[in-house]
């Protein structure tokens, strides 16, 4: 028992997990020895001999976007097929111990993980978010979207109330669901220099709990570093504030933190660099030191706070593949749960990030510093886009302002000629015609509440993503289009 097993769901408790290769659960008789050398005839795995690939060869780039900066210099496309010396050869069989090869790669393997990429992951945290306690460990999943829905099994039974952020990623919102679960949104302060929730908000809900009315509740999921939708990003010093009310009101924190590790600089003026010299900007130790923020596993001292990492934008989302930093015990139900609904992640999506990692770039600190190059991209990006929208007429006449994200990928924009109308929603769902008949897309504040009336005051916002764009050339231009379309509106007196 530990002091956070009271929280996990019954439905999580009472399911068991034993395998039909098991040998039988009563003691050997008598004078039993096991042999020295045993064969299989029972487990169902093929041996490898059966598997067609022989070995993979994976051709790396060295930073983000290195084809597009070849083609600018060269105004000649290289092909991707070129001989690239920056590859590296994952094979059926090897003996290094870091590396998984392909006989294990694509046989099966505990629902946890390979072992490497486990090892792996206990490392990277223990680099950049060192948990505040011995008894935790690490759980392979496929994502982020698994693993909030394996936490959500984890601790939520039917009637079962979670706090959520009120502007939250909604697909959330199925997993609490799938658990039964109660979702209450907690007030986000929109000021710019805010830390997402609001916090006197939540200190008085908890205060006041009327029990008669819904349970206490039993766990916050936070997306703590650039908040998604809004950007914002929680302090330290506020972290502990939240962590104390989790302690004294006794509830999990579900930490999901796809987009932590992009950490931004504040605007500083147009950006001047070319993005491709952004590349190593910064050293690794100034990075943990000064621009990481600090994760909730850093305060947690008893394993409250469940952890949800992904590999989904750091390296790719069609990997599936991310994990939990939980209290053992945590991880226990989750894996039980994982024999339940995937048998954890593909192998060879496991291989493939391990042995880049591992054998290409050197270990947790090699992938920290290709994690630095995708900052130091997103930020200019950033900043770009920032750059575009503060030069707009729009932002002049003060019909628009943007929250400068402290990580990630998404910059508020928030209407201000909205901020106090009496239907932001059906307005801004007129101005989202005028923004597409523009020819760009945003996604409304209000398409990620947890309950449209209960935030309609605080709607009148647009996410941009400044993700998927191929170039500089349509972060500029989306800029544009965006910001002539709200003056537009503005000037037709808020009507499209
Ligand atoms: N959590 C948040 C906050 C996200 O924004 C996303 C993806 N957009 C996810 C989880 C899902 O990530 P994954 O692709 O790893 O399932």
């Amino acid at each position: 028992m530990t002091g956070i097993s009271h929280l996990i769901s019954k439905r999580a408790k009472s399911r068991q997990s034993s395998h039909f290769t098991n040998g039988p659960s009563e003691q050997p008789p008598k004078g039993f020895k096991p042999h020295e050398k045993p064969l299989l005839l029972s487990y169902g795995t093929p041996n490898d001999g059966f598997f067609p690939i022989d070995s993979i060869d994976v051709n790396l780039v060295e930073y983000p976007f290195e084809h597009q900066q070849k083609f600018n210099n060269s105004m000649e496309n290289l092909s991707i097929s070129e001989k690239n010396p920056n590859s590296v050869h994952i094979e059926r069989h090897t003996k290094n111990p870091n590396l998984i090869d392909l006989s294990k790669g694509l046989q099966y393997v505990k629902v946890e993980g390979h072992d490497p990429l486990i090892e792996f992951t206990e490392n990277f945290i223990k680099r950049t978010h060192p948990p505040n306690y011995d008894n935790w460990s690490s759980i392979l999943t496929t994502g982020a979207s698994d693993g909030l829905n394996k936490a959500c099994d984890a601790i939520l039974d039917p009637g079962d109330v979670i706090l959520v952020e009120e502007f939250t990623f909604t697909p959330f919102l199925r997993f609490s669901d799938n658990s039964g679960a109660i979702p209450v949104p907690i007030k986000i302060d929109l000021s710019n220099d805010s830390n997402g929730i609001d916090l006197n908000y939540l200190e008085n809900l908890l205060k006041n709990w009327d029990t008669t009315k819904l349970p206490k509740p039993k766990a916050l999921y936070t997306i703590a570093t650039g908040q998604n939708p809004t950007g914002f990003t929680q302090t330290l010093e506020f972290r502990k504030k939240i962590y104390k009310l989790a302690t004294d009101y006794d509830f999990i924190i579900i930490e999901d933190d796809p987009y932590g590790y992009l950490t931004l600089p504040k605007y500083q003026g147009p950006p001047k660099k070319n993005q491709f010299e952004l590349k190593d900007q910064l050293t690794l130790e100034d990075y943990l030191t000064k621009h990481l923020t600090p994760s909730y596993l850093e305060i947690d001292d008893v394993g409250r706070v469940i952890r949800v990492e992904t590999f989904s934008k750091l390296f790719a989302p069609g990997l599936r593949l991310g994990f939990i930093i939980a209290d053992k015990s945590i991880n226990l139900v989750i894996k039980n749960y994982a024999e339940t609904v995937n048998r954890g992640s593909s192998g060879l999506a496991q291989t493939v990030v391990n042995n880049v990692i591992q054998d290409k770039l050197g270990g947790v600190d090699g992938w920290l510093q290709w994690v630095l190059k995708m900052r130091a991209t997103y930020s200019y990006r950033k900043d770009l886009l920032l750059q575009t929208i503060y030069e707009s007429k729009a932002y002049e006449k003060g019909l628009v302002d943007v929250i400068d994200p402290k990580a990630g990928m998404f910059v508020t924009l928030k209407i201000e000629f909205l901020k106090d109308d009496s239907d932001i929603i059906l307005k801004m769902k007129e101005l989202l015609w005028k923004v597409i008949s523009y020819g760009v897309s945003v996604v409304p504040g209000h398409n990620m509440t947890v309950d449209k009336e209960f935030s309609k005051s605080r709607s009148n916002f647009f996410r941009l993503c400044y993700a998927p764009a191929n170039n500089d050339y349509e972060i500029i231009e989306s800029g544009k289009r965006l910001t002539d379309a709200i003056l537009e509106f503005y000037e037709n007196g808020e009507k499209f």
